[in-house]
């Protein structure tokens, strides 16, 4: 898979943010058309594994809009392996534009209930010694290990790194690869997922990192969103360019800015904040919600 990627260094000091602190952004949005983000990170090292077990099939788990989904099935298609999507509810009338492209990419797909899918229950048919199972997300130590190659793609000097958090498998990854000195923040988009910071410091197995899950900017809980939510993700494209989705990246955007406002940071902090891609899930808002 070739890596396109294009670092830029964005300005945000006058609208939303204040003077004594640097923001740039790495715009891993911009790797890949579909697979993109961290979830071609997270992806690479299943792929590769997946190949060496000379695995016939690639299957895993997502919901109707997930990013996951659609960069599996393109990972898979470039990679000339046929892949099954098991997705969370039952088979709708119409298919999100998510799942009608993953189907475009080839990728076989089973829907389960909500009730069958909680219970990870896996259809029959796909229960096969070489099928290769990529956990949801594309949590699990393959997926950290990709996410740890992210700031190979960024130069400067930083001392806070920031994302959004899902499963903190790319969180974890940063934590694992930034120096002692840098600070990672990570967003949580879920409601009181306090879990997180268990699994997140058993992925990262680090005593002596300072890191932090902020839980204070989900608006409601996961995919939920606000008026003040689309509106700060339109005027952060009006003003700096910067298209971001509403299910992390926005919210990554929005707590930032609130984060320097409010003094969290130290003057003269420099931070570095990972677009992760995403903004095919924009698709399910109503059309207009958003000027770009
Ligand atoms: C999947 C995803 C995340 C969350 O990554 P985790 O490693 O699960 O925490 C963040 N941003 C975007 C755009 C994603 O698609």
């Amino acid at each position: 898979m070739l890596l396109h990627f294009d670092q830029i260094t964005t300005d945000f000091v006058s609208t939303f943010f204040s003077k004594e602190i640097n923001v740039s952004v790495l715009r891993l949005d911009k790797i890949h058309p579909v697979i993109s983000g961290n979830k071609w990170f997270k992806l690479r090292y299943y792929i590769n594994e997946a190949k060496e077990q000379k695995a016939k099939k690639i299957v895993t788990f997502g919901g109707a809009w997930s990013n996951h989904i659609i960069a599996t099935a393109a990972a898979c298609h470039l990679n000339g392996i046929t892949a099954a999507g098991i997705i969370r509810g039952e088979s709708p009338p119409v298919l999100s534009s998510t799942l009608a492209r993953a189907k475009e990419y080839g990728m076989e797909l089973f829907f389960l209930s909500r009730e069958e899918y909680r219970k990870k229950k896996i259809p029959s048919e796909l229960q096969q010694p070489y099928h290769y199972f990529i956990p949801e997300g594309g949590a699990g130590p393959p997926g950290i290990k990709g996410a740890s190659e992210i700031p190979r793609y960024c130069s400067g000097m930083y001392t806070h790194y920031c994302c959004a958090v899902g499963t903190g498998t790319m969180m974890a990854g940063l934590i694992k690869a930034t120096s002692a000195q840098q600070k990672v923040i990570g967003i949580s988009v879920m409601k009181n997922n306090h879990d997180l910071e268990k699994n997140i410091r058993e992925s990262a197995n680090t005593k002596t990192k300072e890191w932090t899950v902020i839980h204070d900017y989900h608006f409601g809980g996961y995919a939920k969103y606000n008026p003040a939510l689309i509106h700060f993700m339109n005027e952060l494209y009006r003003i700096y360019n910067i298209p971001s989705d509403f299910v992390y990246t926005g919210k990554l955007f929005f707590a930032i800015a609130d984060l320097i406002k409010t003094g969290f940071f130290p003057a003269g902090s420099s931070l570095l904040l990972v677009h992760s891609g995403g903004l095919q899930g924009n698709d399910s808002l109503e059309k207009g919600t958003l000027i770009y």
